[in-house]
């Protein structure tokens, strides 16, 4: 994890062309790509490694976990729309690379790690960088019913299927954004709660996340 908090020309470069990639890639939402503009993925990087913190690519971040690809990001973060003030949960907090987005677009954030030294490292590292989210460690395949209904549900691992306990947190007009499917790929799904008891699915691309594991998983 890189301490030094150097964000040169070089890096803000670098950041300005991976957004321009990204638009080339098919992510539209002006704000998103804003978000991605601003947060330094290279402090999530260890400085040896900071070339490849721009890239498009997923990368090892220790504890057998990975850095999300940019790409995946911006992708679900379009999908949730966020508001400003939107309380959103994230399910798999991993690095935080994904949480930061999300607080850079003005949402309150809940995010949930089941690895104890993920989940320390980022409650530690994000506030150093400056990004304020409530994290918990446990199992989030089960949400955080303490702290629900939530405007927006993000689950950052591949899930067998949708958790129907989850859909249950969700405010009316409420989204999740959740990637259904084997070990080996998912679509990406994403159920806005019309009402109380309507839900409206939508299944979108292909991608590869490391599995959810929990209760209400595999
Ligand atoms: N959003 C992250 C990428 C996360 S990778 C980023 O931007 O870097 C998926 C994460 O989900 C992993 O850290 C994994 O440990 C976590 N995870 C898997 N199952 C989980 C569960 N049931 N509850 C909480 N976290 C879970």
């Amino acid at each position: 994890m890189a301490h030094k908090l150097v964000d040169s020309y070089r890096e803000k470069g670098a950041r300005k062309k991976l957004v321009q990639l990204l638009q080339e890639r098919g992510i539209a939402d002006e704000n998103v790509l804003k978000a991605i503009g601003k947060v330094p993925r290279h402090y999530f990087f260890d400085e040896t490694f900071w070339k490849q913190a721009y890239k498009d690519i997923a990368f090892p971040i220790g504890d057998g976990q990975t850095i999300s690809q940019p790409y995946t990001v911006a992708y679900q973060t379009e999908l949730l729309h966020i508001k400003i003030g939107d309380k959103v949960l994230e399910i798999g907090t991993g690095s935080g690379y994904q949480t930061c987005i999300l607080v850079e677009l003005g949402a309150q954030v809940y995010t949930i790690e089941r690895q104890e030294n993920l989940y320390n490292r980022t409650k530690q590292v994000l506030p150093h960088i400056g990004y304020q989210a409530e994290f918990f460690f446990g199992d989030g395949s089960k949400g955080i019913a303490k702290h629900a209904p939530y405007d927006k549900i993000i689950v950052t691992a591949g899930a067998p299927l949708v958790p129907e306990i989850l859909l249950k947190q969700l405010k009316i007009g409420g989204i999740l954004v959740i990637p259904v499917g084997d070990e080996e790929s998912q679509k990406m799904i994403t159920v806005l709660r019309v009402s109380e008891n309507d839900f409206e699915r939508f299944v979108l691309d292909t991608f590869r996340f490391v599995p959810l594991v929990g209760e209400k998983a595999w």
